[in-house]
C-alpha cells in the first residue's frame, strides 16, 4: 500500500479544488505534516547513494526517453532536486498546469524553451514587442540560432511559417504594460506553442493557460521570490513539454540552486497577499499621477497589478536622481518600491529605433510599487518629479521679475 511517507515530494491526496490563497501556502508541502515536519527541508545534496546500478541504468534510460522525473530517490543535482521540486509543484498548481520546470534565471528558462523547439528543427519564432530587453536581445541577436519575425498581435497568424516553433509574448508587457487579448492570440497560433511571459501579472491576476497558452514563463526573480534576494526562472506547462525542458536543463545545466528553491516556495506563500496589497498602492498612485500636471502620460493595465509606467514632461533622469525612499534600481516585484528608466537600463540593449517603435519612449519611467505606505510613496515621488519645462521657465521669469 502506498503510505503518505512513500508519496513523491509534493504529491497530494487532497483532490478537492482549493482556492489560490490556500494553494499558495499549502502546495508543494502536502507531505510535510505526515513526515512530522512543518517547514520544508532543504536538500543540498549534489549526488545520492545507490547500491543498485542496474536500476539506475533503467531510470536514466527512462529520463532520456521522456524527461519524466525519475521515480524513487534523486540521482544527481542536475537531474532534479527535491527542494526545487516543491517549488515546481506549487507553481504548477498556481498556474493550473500539469508541471513546472525551474531554472537558474528567467533568461535560462526562455533559453530552454527556445532550445526545445530548435532541437525539433523549428527555429523560427514569432514575437510581439515590447518584450523584456534581454528577451528581445536573445531573439534579435539569434544567439541560440533562432530567427525572429516581429509583429503585432493581429499579424501573428500571417507571420507563422511551416518552421515556426514558438510564439512569444508578454502581457502586460515590460516596460509599457501593453496588454494582449491572449485568448484571441492563442487562437491565431493554431498548433504553434504560445509562450506567455506572466512575470508582471503573476498567477494571482492572470492564468494564461486558461486562455489557451501552452507555456507560461516567469522571471521568478521578480514577484514569485518577491524580496529581491533570489534569481530564478520557471516554465509552467503540460508534462510532455516539461519533460523536454528537463532534458534541456540536464544537458545545458541551467539548474536552480536548492536554497533558491526554498526561498521561492516561501515567497509563493505570501504571493496573493503581496500582489493584492501592492496593486492597491499602485492603483492609488496611478490616480494621483494621472491628476498631476507634471505627468504627460500614465500606463496602467486594465488587469491591474503593481507595475506602473509613466512619462514626465520634464527630464526623467531627475526623478531617478531625486527619489529617497524608492530605490532607483532595475528589477521589480520586490516588497520595496523600485524605479528605473527603461531606455537607459532594462531596454538599453534593444536598438533605439526598435525600442521607440515598441512604445518605450525616452521619457518613460517604470515603477515597481512595493508594500510601503502609499502616502510615503507619494511624498517621495512628489518631491522627485520635475516641473514641466514651461512651468519652470515661467517660475524663473517670475523670480527674475521679482528680483528686478
Ligand atoms: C526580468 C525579466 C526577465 C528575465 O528574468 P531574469 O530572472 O532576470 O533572467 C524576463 N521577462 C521579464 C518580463 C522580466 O521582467
Amino acid at each position: 500500500m502506498d503510505t503518505p511517507m512513500d508519496m513523491p515530494y509534493g504529491a497530494h491526496r487532497n483532490s478537492a479544488p482549493r482556492a489560490l490563497a490556500t494553494e499558495a501556502v499549502h502546495a508543494g508541502r502536502d507531505d510535510l505534516a505526515r513526515q512530522g515536519l512543518h517547514a520544508p527541508p532543504i536538500d543540498l545534496s549534489t549526488t545520492y547513494p545507490s547500491y543498485d546500478s542496474r536500476s539506475e541504468a533503467e531510470r536514466i534510460d527512462a529520463f532520456a526517453a521522456t524527461g519524466a522525473e525519475p521515480d524513487g530517490p534523486p540521482v544527481y543535482g542536475r537531474l532534479g532536486n527535491p527542494t526545487v521540486a516543491r517549488f515546481e509543484t506549487a507553481l504548477a498548481r498556481l498556474e493550473g498546469t500539469e508541471s513546472a520546470v525551474a531554472f537558474a534565471s528567467g533568461m535560462a528558462a526562455l533559453s530552454a524553451v527556445l532550445l526545445v523547439r530548435a532541437a525539433a528543427g523549428l527555429r523560427h519564432v514569432v514575437a510581439v514587442r515590447p518584450l523584456y530587453g534581454c528577451s528581445d536581445h536573445l531573439l534579435t541577436a539569434g544567439l541560440l540560432g533562432s530567427e525572429v519575425t516581429w509583429t503585432d498581435p493581429a499579424g501573428v497568424a500571417d507571420a507563422i511559417r511551416a518552421d515556426t516553433g514558438l510564439v512569444v509574448v508578454e502581457s502586460p508587457a515590460n516596460p509599457t504594460l501593453a496588454e494582449i487579448d491572449l485568448r484571441a492570440l492563442a487562437h491565431s497560433c493554431g498548433s504553434v506553442p504560445l509562450v506567455v511571459d506572466n512575470t508582471f501579472a503573476t498567477p494571482v491576476l492572470q492564468r494564461p493557460v486558461e486562455q489557451g497558452a501552452r507555456l507560461v514563463l516567469h522571471s521568478a526573480t521578480k514577484y514569485l521570490g518577491g524580496h529581491g534576494d533570489v534569481m530564478a526562472g520557471v516554465v509552467a506547462c503540460d508534462e510532455e513539454f516539461a519533460g523536454r525542458l528537463r532534458q534541456v536543463r540536464f544537458a545545458t545545466g541551467g539548474v536552480l540552486h536548492p536554497l533558491a528553491g526554498y526561498l521561492l516556495l516561501r515567497g509563493l506563500a505570501t504571493l496573493p497577499v503581496r500582489v493584492r496589497a501592492a496593486s492597491a498602492n499602485a492603483a492609488e498612485l496611478v490616480r494621483r499621477l494621472s491628476a498631476d500636471p507634471r505627468i504627460a502620460r500614465v500606463h496602467y493595465p486594465r488587469l491591474g497589478g503593481a507595475m506602473i509606467a509613466f512619462e514626465v514632461h520634464g527630464d526623467p533622469h531627475e526623478v531617478i536622481g531625486g527619489v529617497r525612499l524608492i530605490t532607483p534600481a532595475v528589477s521589480l516585484g520586490s516588497v520595496d518600491s523600485l524605479i528605473q528608466h527603461p531606455a537607459s537600463i532594462s531596454h538599453r540593449i534593444v536598438a533605439a529605433d526598435d525600442r521607440r517603435d515598441a512604445g518605450v519612449s525616452d521619457r518613460l519611467l517604470r515603477l515597481s510599487v512595493g508594500l510601503e505606505d502609499v502616502d510615503d510613496l507619494w511624498a517621495d515621488l512628489d518631491q522627485a518629479l520635475p516641473e514641466r519645462p514651461a512651468d519652470r521657465r515661467s517660475a524663473m521669469t517670475r523670480a527674475r521679475t521679482a528680483d528686478a
